[in-house]
């Protein structure tokens, strides 16, 4: 199958049917994130569908500001996120025990040996909101679809697949009962019935509108506006500053002596902050003299 070259996000609806949809199929931004770091394969793979799921969670979740997937684990894997603002710029990491041998096929599951994983909208004017998602079965797309069942009290189904080069993603939602169209009861099996033939290859390999083809060639289904989605970190030298104060000045004083100044370089873009002495000296104040 022959690789498709798409950085987008479209939403669809069935004409008939009761049920909404999302489908995300990302290279370019997905390729930006994991070669900032040496990610073994099956990193790879899990960031990948981390990725595919906040480009679907930034279209389902309407809100002006920034929303996180963040996995925390007790095994090899320690953190894994992603984050996605209301621009479509995506950015994401993994950290992981750098000396362990990591297999290159490994379940979410059994990457994270008993942690959890959070859920985070924080609105650019507004209170932050975090749910905490169970590790239910293997995979982050049965955890995202418990997720929805109990944020949004819809049943909703997902389907993830990443391989180093593509990521891929598809969604799809029942409706509340009021906005449900006649005469189609058996709309949501047969629906995603029809989305759980879905093989990675298709997911990462055919077009929107030739993957809904493939699934769905006997509904009438509308495809809605693609939205683009790239790779954009939302770190700068003042917000850099403000974690680095957060140090507290007797750390920072002792940094200065050691180093000369303070260097923190930026996990998810590797842009390098550099802060001198003057940087810090009004902020800390007297306590900050080193004489
Ligand atoms: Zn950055």
């Amino acid at each position: 199958m022959n690789n498709v070259t798409l950085n987008e996000i479209q939403r669809f609806s069935f004409d008939n049917s009761n049920v909404r949809g999302e489908r995300v199929l990302l290279n370019e931004a997905y390729q930006e994130i994991i070669k900032r770091k040496e990610y073994p394969v099956a990193l790879e793979k899990l960031l990948g569908e981390f990725v595919a799921a906040i480009a679907l969670l930034r279209d389902i979740i309407k809100i002006d500001g920034v929303l996180s997937i963040q996995a925390k684990g007790y095994g090899f894997l320690s953190t894994l996120m992603t984050e996605c603002d209301e621009h479509q710029n995506l950015r994401g990491i993994a950290q992981w025990d750098e000396s362990q041998t990591i297999p290159d096929t490994i379940s979410l599951k059994n990457a994270l040996e008993g942690g959890y994983l959070a859920i985070t909208i924080q609105p650019r004017n507004g209170q932050r909101y975090q749910g905490i998602v169970e590790l239910v079965g293997d995979t982050l797309a049965e955890c995202l679809e418990q997720y929805f069942s109990q944020s949004e009290q819809l049943p909703s189904r997902v389907w993830l697949a990443a391989n180093g080069a593509q990521c891929g993603g598809l969604f799809l939602q029942r409706l509340p009962e009021e906005q449900a169209k006649e005469n189609d009861e058996d709309a949501w099996e047969r629906l995603t019935h029809l989305a759980s033939t879905v093989k990675e290859d298709e997911l990462l390999g055919l077009e929107t509108s030739a993957l809904l083809h493939r699934l769905y060639h006997e509904e009438a289904v509308r495809l809605y506006d693609t939205k683009t989605m790239q790779f954009g970190c939302s770190c700068s030298r003042q917000r850099t500053l403000d974690a680095v104060m957060s140090l507290g000045s007797e750390e920072l004083r002792e940094l200065l002596i050691e180093q000369g100044s303070v260097n923190v370089d930026c996990q998810f873009c590797a842009e390098q902050y550099v802060f001198t002495e003057s940087d810090l000296e009004s902020l800390l104040g007297d306590q900050a003299k080193t004489h």
